[in-house]
């Protein structure tokens, strides 16, 4: 029994990957690394590796981490600039004892010295999206920056179980559009955008890490399942639970979505958006993508249309004019 599965469309071409070796008996790490840096490699996604989209100052931090369900290691990058694959450094960093979560300057000097591949991942395509940006800034009000600061950011985010029984998470994100330079979400912090336990199971997230945060949600999810709840009913609870306190205590909640699979391979999915999307694969299913929405606090997957997938593909890769 293996299974793989991770938060939005973005990522089917790289759990498609990772199930060639799920099923040739490999390893979780080997398969979550592949399938999170096949990602982070293609140029089209706005928001992971290459072609992420910058920080204020036009630099593109990004954010990565790994974790390891039998023994629990956890390695993270934060802010780190022109590297090409976070995730590989952030693996890497998983096998220190101490000194596992760098970031900035520290983490590049580590992945230089460690022979990591240089790149600058600033592309064409996000200088356009960066200037254009800046161009309609320039036009709003304070007021209605202050409503929507920053679009444009989707981390992805995995959970892996393979044959041996062990579990790992992984996530990689260039944060949020516009961020203040040192800004660091939810993905590279234990229990927020990630975690796993392959004695229950993992967890990882997306959205806005600020408010992920605040709930710890994917260690709150994985603790759900160690009392014995399925993965979808410990989605659907933490993140009605941490979207109702938040609207509670402060007004509003941000974006939540979460994916999460249990030591069985079962897997569940929960958001408090429209249009969420992700894929999952497993020995018993070919790799699928769906789109999810909240009814009633119990979260409701449709497989996505080729239609929809058409069109995803058209608009990522539409040619872009500056303004
Ligand atoms: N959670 C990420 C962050 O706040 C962004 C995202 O997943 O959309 O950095």
């Amino acid at each position: 029994m293996w299974g793989i599965i991770a938060t939005w469309r973005m990522a089917v071409e790289g759990i498609t990957e990772a199930s060639y070796i799920l099923e040739n008996h490999g390893d979780a790490g080997d398969a979550i690394e592949t399938a999170i840096k096949e990602v982070e490699n293609f140029p089209y996604y706005k928001s992971v590796g290459f072609g992420g989209l910058p920080n204020e100052e036009m630099e593109v931090e990004l954010d990565a981490a790994y974790m390891d369900g039998n023994t629990l290691d956890i390695g993270a990058v934060a802010a780190i600039k022109d590297f090409a694959n976070p995730i590989s450094i952030a693996r890497r960093l998983s096998k220190e004892k101490v000194n596992s979560m760098l970031v900035g300057e520290g983490a590049e000097k580590f992945a230089h010295k460690e022979g990591f591949e240089r790149k600058n991942m600033l592309s064409d395509r996000a200088k356009i999206h960066y200037k254009n940006r800046v161009k309609e800034d320039c036009l709003k009000s304070l007021e209605e920056l202050e409503i929507k600061p920053y679009t444009g950011h989707d981390t992805v985010g995995m959970v892996c179980l393979d044959e041996s029984g062990k579990m790992t998470a992984g996530t990689s994100t260039s944060g949020l559009f516009m961020k203040k330079k040192g800004r660091v979400g939810d993905s590279p912090i234990s229990g927020s955008g990630f975690y796993v336990d392959s004695k229950v199971g993992g967890a990882s997230a997306t959205g806005l890490g600020e408010d992920l945060m605040k709930g710890c949600i994917s260690y709150e999810i994985v603790r759900l399942m160690k009392e014995g709840m399925h993965p979808q009913k410990a989605c659907d609870i933490a993140v009605t639970n941490l979207d109702k306190e938040l609207k509670e205590r402060r007004g509003k909640a941000g974006d939540l979505s979460l994916i999460a699979m249990n030591n069985k391979g079962e897997w569940g999915v929960a958001t408090n958006i429209e249009g969420f999307s992700f894929a999952v694969a497993t020995d018993k299913q070919e790799p699928i993508v769906y789109l999810t929405k909240m009814i009633d606090g119990h979260c409701v997957h449709e497989v996505a249309s080729q239609e929809w997938l058409d069109n995803y593909m058209k608009t990522r890769t539409a040619p872009l004019v500056e303004k």
